[in-house]
């Protein structure tokens, strides 16, 4: 088996220097570590340096068999047994192992995905265990009802049951943070999983399935296959002992999964992607608003669903704001993960990298100013994705950069006069994932999160996010909700029952 020179391997902690001698990753089917029937494996890679990180085995359609047949008899044995009190311990204990490992899971998330190590340890990492937290109190609050029937002498109540075996397929922008996600909800409710990380960031999720291994969770209540999406994830959306695909992706992926989810009717909830719209009126307080701005679509690269990545700002602030993003871009110090000083990593793949400095030269090509960037940054280490952030000024609808998800440092910035014109320009996309609106005069505020087709709108704020508060798509964004009690519904079936009473 091939092993990989260990990158950045003096500033790693003893603890991730063993998770990355312990590779190639192996499969989790039923609480055993194992390789792929087939032995096949990939390939992960670095992405400040573009060199190979680690070999993960490849789950095949027969694997992914084992891992479902796995979960469904856990479904069927010792977890359906384990009381709500005992699934909310075995959760809480998982969020505490979470973050007693918070250094090492920072360290394999930036070493994986390329966002700063600063990131990992402040944003994905306590993201995770706040998820697992907060639906660690869910079990024993999840209730069915007494119904007031009107036929003589039944009673008729409800009883709320898991759905059954979850595959859970997850992206590679917040690998970690998106399992808990799917798996708190998942989990509290009473589910099985399957669960497919993308094959480029697998590792985090192998170090997280052996916390849920420590804490003690029953033999195939969590189970891994990892590989990749046309192989690995098409196995567990055909498959017909699966009850229901929690996934978020790209829309086009979406749409894949709902064909080939029919077979058996899967349950399916799909978070998707987004062509946010940021929105600054001219009375905001642009400086503030501006650098938020900024923060909305650099972020993580801007590898965000909800990244904002149209601008529109009301045409007497267009210039001043259009000053501050420029300048806030220009100083990003752009590097390495793990360099201490880089704000923002590199991107994720080199497929993405491809992507996207594709759509920066389509930009370009269909006339687009470019305030700055849409240049490689300086001083970073060659072979590694890295973008410059960038702005593009004088755009039009009808450009690939203004309609389509980049999911990269590219924002596309257009002046707007009136709130009708905002709202119009705004929901001109087949997107409805976020918006932002920046106002001091309420009135608008509210009347603006009235107009925009999107499932969460920030006013005077963007990118809040919080367990106990729903997030999800309008539109080709997707449906279904993520967080809050929202979420657990997508993973619960109501049975009604009724009881002769004489
Ligand atoms: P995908 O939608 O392909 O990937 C998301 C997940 O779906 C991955 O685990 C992937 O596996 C899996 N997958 C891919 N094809 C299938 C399939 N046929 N059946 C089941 N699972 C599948 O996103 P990409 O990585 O290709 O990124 C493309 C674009 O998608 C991005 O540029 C961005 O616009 C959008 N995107 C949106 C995200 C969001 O948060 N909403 C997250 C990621 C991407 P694998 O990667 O291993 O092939």
């Amino acid at each position: 088996m091939t092993t990989h020179a260990i990158p950045y391997e003096s500033q790693l902690t003893p603890e991730t220097l063993a998770f990355l001698r312990r590779l190639p990753g192996r499969l989790l089917i039923g609480g055993q570590w194992i390789a792929s029937v087939a032995g096949r494996t990939f390939t992960t890679y670095e992405p400040s340096t573009g060199q190979p990180l680690a070999e993960v085995y490849q789950a095949e359609a027969e694997d992914v068999d084992r891992a479902v047949a796995a979960a469904r008899a856990a479904l069927e044995g010792p977890w359906r047994r384990i009381t709500p009190l005992e699934r909310e311990r075995l959760l809480h204990r998982l969020a505490d192992l979470i973050e007693q490992r918070a250094q090492e899971l920072a360290e394999i998330e930036t070493l994986d995905n390329g966002k700063p190590l600063s990131a990992s340890k402040a944003i994905d990492v306590p993201s995770t265990v706040d998820m697992f937290r907060y639906f660690a109190g869910w079990p024993t609050k999840i209730e069915g009802a007494v119904k007031p029937v009107s036929i003589p002498n039944r009673l008729n109540y409800t009883l709320r049951e898991p759905v059954g075996v979850v595959g859970a397929i997850i992206p590679w922008n917040f690998p970690l943070s998106l399992i808990s996600w799917k798996l708190g909800p998942a989990l509290a409710a009473g589910n099985t999983v399957v669960l497919k990380p993308a094959e480029q960031t697998p590792l985090s999720a192998i170090r997280f399935c052996e916390l849920v291994c420590e804490a003690g969770f029953p033999d195939g209540v969590v189970n891994l296959a990892q590989g990749p999406g046309e192989i690995t994830g098409a196995a567990l959306v055909a498959h017909p002992g699966v009850d229901k695909i929690a996934f978020t992706g790209s829309t086009e992926v979406g749409r894949l999964i709902m064909k080939a989810a029919a077979g058996n009717l899967k349950r399916l909830s799909l978070e998707l992607g987004g062509k946010s719209p940021h929105i600054i009126f001219a009375d905001a307080n642009v400086s503030q608003a501006a650098r938020a701005a900024a923060g909305a679509i650099f972020g993580n690269a801007g590898q965000s669903c909800n990244a904002g990545s149209r601008l529109l700002v009301q045409r007497p602030a267009y210039e001043q704001a259009l000053e501050i993003i420029t300048r806030r871009a220009e100083a990003i110090r752009v590097g390495p993960g793990m360099d201490a000083r880089s704000e923002m990593g590199p991107l994720t793949s080199a497929e993405h990298y491809q992507r996207v400095t594709g759509y920066i030269r389509s930009g370009v090509e269909q006339g687009a100013a470019v305030r700055v960037g849409a240049a490689r940054p300086a001083g970073v280490p060659e072979g590694g994705y890295f973008v410059s952030p960038t702005v593009f000024d004088q755009v039009r609808d009808d450009m690939a950069i203004v309609r389509e998800e980049i999911f990269g440092p590219v924002l596309a910035a257009m002046p707007f006069d009136t709130p009708e014109e905002a709202a119009r320009l705004a929901n001109a996309t087949p997107y409805g994932l976020a918006a932002g609106v920046w106002t001091r005069d309420v009135a608008t505020a509210h009347r603006m999160a009235g107009l925009l087709q999107a499932g969460t709108v920030w006013v005077n704020c963007y990118s809040q996010f919080d367990p106990a508060s729903p997030f999800g798509g309008y539109k080709q964004s997707g449906f279904g909700r993520e967080m809050g009690h929202e979420a657990l519904e997508h993973y619960l079936e109501t049975k009604s029952v009724w009881v002769a009473t004489s």
